[in-house]
């Protein structure tokens, strides 16, 4: 079922979202060569619970920790690590959700560590800019599918692929509702799009093919089949009256 939300309701998700996007570019300013993931981790938590908010990763279905850190060939569910050090030249997707006085925002940036290679560079921008195409299909009477589709046709236009076994969610309630929202498909299918609707929108992007991998020693960690790098890039997102209301911010990071 689908859950719409009131406009008071999505005023109060849109705080548990912004303390998401303040919380990501808290640990963007600790990302470096030399930190270990454990560390970024440990500075997320931290600040999420200094505002009063709680880390709501850490404990789902057992994953150990408050936010998801995902290096180079990691997708996504990459668990922060002691042993883990980031590198020059690294890329970093830091995947957050929180649950401010009871709502839930989630957001998920791919940082850059130092100088990276234009080949990174263009994953990274193409990745961003796909999450926005999508963003731009969240109009009360589109459908799930014209969100998909617009993400899916940009990035493999550009040379990139869609990972499949994963996708977007609703969210604001809960981590996770109904209806899923998969970053490929076709135009005008799925689920209706209706004012009070609130999604998470994620695309997570392969430079090299769609296939991934999950860790048999952690359960977690999805990584993609070739070794070659991805992106993931996420808002929070409302169907508002006038069109898509983005909930979670990227300019704590950016500014
Ligand atoms: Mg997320
Ligand atoms: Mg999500």
């Amino acid at each position: 079922m689908i859950c719409l939300k009131t406009k008071e309701e999505i005023e109060l998700i849109r705080e548990s979202a912004l303390l998401v996007g303040k919380t990501l570019a808290e640990v963007g300013r600790h990302i470096c060569p030399g930190v270990t993931t454990a560390y970024l981790d440990h500075i997320g938590e931290q600040f999420i619970r200094d505002n009063g908010g709680i880390p709501l990763c850490k404990g789902f279905e057992g994953f150990p920790s408050a936010l998801c850190i995902s290096v180079n060939d990691v997708v996504v569910h990459g668990i922060p690590s002691d042993s883990l050090f980031l590198r020059e030249g690294d890329n970093v997707s830091v995947d957050c959700v929180v649950d401010l006085d009871g709502y839930v925002g989630d957001s998920a940036y791919t940082f850059p560590v130092g100088e990276i290679s234009d080949d990174m560079k263009r994953l990274l921008t193409v990745t961003k800019e796909s999450l926005y195409l999508g963003i731009e299909k969240c109009k009360a009477g589109n459908r799930i599918g014209d969100i998909s589709a617009a993400v899916q046709s940009y990035c493999e236009k550009n040379g990139f692929s869609v990972v499949r076994e994963l996708c977007g969610h609703g969210v604001g309630f809960k981590m996770h509702e109904s209806p899923n929202v998969p970053n490929f498909g076709v135009k005008g299918t799925g689920p209706l799009l209706k004012e009070g609707m609130v999604i998470a929108i994620e695309p997570m992007i392969c430079a090299g093919s769609k296939n991934v991998k999950f860790s048999k020693e952690d359960g977690w960690t999805c990584r993609t089949k070739d070794g070659k790098n991805a992106a993931h890039f996420e808002h929070t997102v409302a169907i508002g009256a006038n069109g898509p209301e983005i909930l979670s911010s990227f300019d704590f990071i950016e500014q």
